[in-house]
């Protein structure tokens, strides 16, 4: 029998499609001869300022530089505390570790596998200096909810879009609400380059200013050094690539989120499985996963069966960050995500899933699952 190979996310589908206009556009840049720092990034961070609907969009090396870039320009380090969620990639709590601050784990609600504002609440200390919320798998969190929190205990917000490009809270994109939005181009993020990249956005001059110099060695003029710095730089080449992606990016969340109502109309009537919730109407997830919850301690009963058919699926995540070895210090005591980490289980998902494919990964959940 031959047998069916269908990946977690399929990124040659939109290679094929775009190859005319990549190759074009990685063209122009090796005729233009300038690598770093040129037109492209700077074409790229108006247009992203302008997508977004930021003052400020300044291109970074990757998501996590941005994170942690996004910690120092707004003045955290040794001695604060920042609230996040342990249900993340790790990235989110190193970039905290990273500028010697600490790590403060909340506990998520188990719906949307977010940051649950009354744990934040509840971890709040007088050291706590900014939360860190993350839109997993593409969902945004309620931010109106939390920018009136922090507005009650002074706080910054720094929002990990990571997996959330696009989406929208109330008509708002995600990352823009906050004080600082970080973003990554990591290829298997919706919008994606082809190697690493992040984005730092924020309606605030002087963490603009900050983060730019943080860019490039602490300096505003070269080879004037006034801080501290990285070398976290974008290059032209994914600049370039990113901006022949950006126009799509609507249409191909869009096609996302209707691979996932087909999931959800298809899925929703297996006991022992649950979807996804809706959001509210106001807002719009982009579905970076499609992540469900086998409950009965069937998920890996579930994985292995959509293995044998061979179906990819991916358990993000399988430690909560606050058991990775790092953080084990037994503090930290999340039962809710302990629990997801037991369950959760990310199905196939990319724009334009062929709906014969996402049909038979469905029929194989239902042979596992149904019998
Ligand atoms: C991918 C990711 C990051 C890190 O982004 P990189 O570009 O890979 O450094 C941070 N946070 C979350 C939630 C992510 O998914």
């Amino acid at each position: 029998m031959k047998m069916t190979q269908i990946p977690l996310l399929d990124l040659q589908q939109e290679i094929a499609e775009l190859r005319p206009q990549l190759l074009r556009a990685m063209e122009d840049v090796l005729d233009g001869g300038a690598f770093i720092m040129g037109a492209q990034v700077k074409q790229l961070e108006a247009e992203l300022a302008a997508y977004l609907g930021t003052k400020h969009a300044i291109t970074l090396n990757s998501g996590t530089d941005a994170l942690v870039i996004g910690l120092l320009a707004a003045g955290i380090g040794p001695g604060d505390e920042v609230i996040t969620t342990p249900f993340t990639f790790f990235a989110t709590a190193e970039a905290i570790s990273r500028v010697g601050a600490v790590p403060v784990f909340a506990d998520v609600d188990p719906l949307t596998y977010n940051l649950d504002l009354e744990a934040v609440e509840a971890a709040l200390t007088p050291q706590t200096k900014a939360v860190i919320p993350v839109h997993l798998f593409g969902r945004p969190l309620d931010m109106d909810r939390l920018m009136t929190l922090a507005g009650q205990h002074d706080l910054i917000v720094i929002e990990d879009t990571a997996q959330a490009f696009g989406a929208e809270v109330n008509g708002k994109k995600a990352g823009t609400i906050g004080h600082i939005g970080c973003y990554s181009f990591f290829p298997s993020k919706n919008l994606g380059a082809y190697g690493d990249g992040g984005l730092l956005t924020t309606d605030d001059p002087k963490l603009a200013e900050a983060a730019a110099m943080l860019r490039t060695h602490g300096s505003k003029r070269k080879y004037y050094n006034e801080i501290m710095g990285f070398n976290s730089r974008l290059d032209e080449l994914q600049a370039a690539i990113l901006r022949v992606k950006l126009p799509r990016i609507d249409e191909q969340n869009e096609a996302r989120r209707r691979v996932a109502a087909r999931y959800n109309e298809r899925l929703g009537d297996i006991p022992g499985l649950m979807l996804p919730g809706e959001v509210t109407s106001s807002s719009k997830q982009v579905f970076h996963q499609y992540t469900v919850r086998v409950l009965n301690g069937r998920r890996d009963e579930l994985q292995a069966g959509l293995a044998e058919a061979g179906i990819s699926t991916m358990v993000y995540y399988p430690v909560p960050v606050h058991r990775q070895p790092v953080y084990a210090d037994g503090l930290h005591i999340l039962p809710l995500a302990e629990h997801l980490a037991q369950e959760v289980l990310s199905l196939p998902i990319w724009p334009h899933m062929d709906e014969e494919v996402q049909n038979l990964v469905v029929q194989q959940i239902r042979n596992v699952l149904c019998t």
